[in-house]
C-alpha cells in the first residue's frame, strides 16, 4: 500500500520544468534543460590535470576528476537532493548519461588505454540505506555512463558497505577515514585485478569516502584507479 503511493506521488513530483530555469523541458530533456547543462556549471578541471585543484592524491589513485563545480544558486544541491531523498532514480541515469560524455573525452584512450578494461565501481552503500531509499544513487548514475560506454558496473557483492556509517560532518578527515575503513569490505578481489576500475560517486567532498574505497580495493591489484564524480563541493 505504502509503496504504491510512493510509486504514485514520484510520477507526479517528477518535474515537466526545468530545476535550474524553469522553462518547459522537451521531451528528450530530463531535469534540466540543454542550455542549463551547458552554461549553468563551471568545470572543476578545466585543465583536466589529474585532480580537479591540485589535491594530494593517495598512491594508488591515478585521477580524481568531477563534472560540475557546485554553483552558487544551488541548483546542483537541489538535484542532488532529488536523487538522493525524493526517490528520483532518472535524477542518476541522466547525471550518468551526461558524466559518460566527459569521461570517454578526458580518460578513454588518454589515462585508460583500453577501455574493455575499464570497470566501474559506484560507493557501496549499506543495505539499510539501500532499503529505505530503495536504490544506491551512485550506481544509478554508473548505470547511465555504462549505458554510452562500452564499460561495465561491477556486481553489488564485489566490495560491501558492512558498516552503516553516522554522518560524519563532526569528526576530522583522518578520522572519517579511520572510521570508514571498516565500513567497506572487498570480497572478490579476482573482479578488480588488473581492471582499470574507476569509482563513481555523486558527490566529493573532502574525498575521505573515495579514498578509502581505493585504498581497500588496492591489494586486490587493480590495473589504476580512478575517482569520477558528478559534483565537486
Ligand atoms: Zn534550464
Amino acid at each position: 500500500m505504502f509503496a504504491l503511493f510512493k510509486e504514485g506521488l514520484e510520477q507526479i513530483a517528477f518535474p515537466t520544468t526545468c530545476v535550474g530555469c524553469g522553462d518547459i523541458l522537451s521531451g528528450q530533456e530530463n531535469l534540466l534543460c540543454e542550455p542549463c547543462i551547458t552554461t549553468r556549471f563551471d568545470d572543476p578541471n578545466p585543465a583536466n590535470a589529474d585532480t580537479c585543484g591540485g589535491l594530494i592524491l593517495p598512491d594508488e589513485v591515478s585521477f580524481q576528476d568531477a563534472m560540475w563545480l557546485y554553483d552558487k544558486e544551488s541548483v546542483l544541491q537541489t538535484i542532488m537532493r532529488m536523487l538522493k531523498y525524493e526517490g528520483m532514480a532518472e535524477t542518476g541515469q541522466m547525471l550518468g548519461r551526461l558524466a559518460a560524455e566527459r569521461i570517454s573525452k578526458r580518460h578513454l584512450a588518454t589515462r585508460i588505454p583500453l577501455a574493455e578494461e575499464v570497470i566501474l565501481l559506484p560507493v557501496p552503500i549499506h543495505k539499510r540505506r539501500k532499503t529505505k531509499r530503495g536504490y544506491n544513487q551512485a550506481r544509478l548514475i554508473a548505470e547511465g555512463i555504462a549505458e554510452l560506454l562500452d564499460v561495465q558496473v561491477l556486481p553489488a557483492d564485489v566490495v560491501v558497505r558492512v558498516k552503516h556509517t553516522v554522518t560524519q560532518t563532526k569528526f576530522n578527515f583522518d578520522k572519517r577515514m579511520q572510521n570508514l575503513k571498516q565500513a567497506f569490505e572487498l570480497r572478490k578481489p579476482e573482479q578488480i585485478e588488473g581492471r582499470h576500475v574507476i569509482i563513481i560517486d555523486d558527490v566529493f567532498t573532502t574525498g575521505s569516502t573515495c579514498f578509502t574505497l581505493s585504498s581497500v580495493i588496492a591489494p586486490a591489484g587493480p590495473a589504476s584507479v580512478g575517482i569520477f564524480t558528478i559534483g565537486m563541493a
